[in-house]
């Protein structure tokens, strides 16, 4: 498939639809999304698959994070909100940003929201996505990421924690 090096993003984002167009129900990306990882985790062990998943969603936010580049954090926070709400990914909630940690809230979570409670977190992705995008910000220091809630866990959003 795709190299890291090439530019996967420019690549997919290429569409060709003239009949369906661009827009996909949300059933569509969470059978795709949740069936990957499922099948990931029963191929390699859970704890293998969710690094998997973390480490993809983390080269994408890095990505994302040069694009939606600002010097300034706030503004760089409010870039990527905005991005989140247009590209209907989840409406994004700043709920703690200090000098070393940064706590997001995803309301309305693509991949979790109204999910029933299974009674674990599964959002690794998401979780990468957002230390990704704090990576960038940092001069691609590393971080350490968790997500601290979410809907899948009966917590009611989908909350992820940085300490950079
Ligand atoms: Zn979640």
């Amino acid at each position: 498939m795709f190299s890291q090096d090439e530019d996967i993003l420019s690549a997919i984002s290429k569409v060709d639809r003239p009949v369906l167009g661009k827009d996909i129900p949300i059933l569509i990306f969470r059978v795709l999304r949740h069936y990957s990882q499922i099948y990931m985790e029963d191929l390699m062990g859970e704890k293998a698959s969710n690094i998997v998943f973390l480490n993809a969603g983390k080269e994408l936010g890095k990505k994302l994070g040069e694009k939606l580049h600002d010097n300034d954090l706030k503004k760089y926070l409010e870039n990527i909100s905005n991005f989140c709400k247009e590209q209907k990914i989840g409406i994004l909630k700043i709920i703690e940003l200090t000098d070393n940690k940064l706590v997001v809230q995803l309301d309305e979570c693509i991949t979790c929201a109204g999910m029933d409670n299974i009674g674990k977190r599964i959002c690794y992705f998401e979780t990468g996505l957002v230390a990704g995008l704090v990576e960038h910000f940092v001069g691609n220091k590393k971080v350490i990421a968790r997500e601290t809630k979410c809907n899948a866990n009966g917590e009611g959003t989908c909350e992820v924690s940085v300490v950079f």
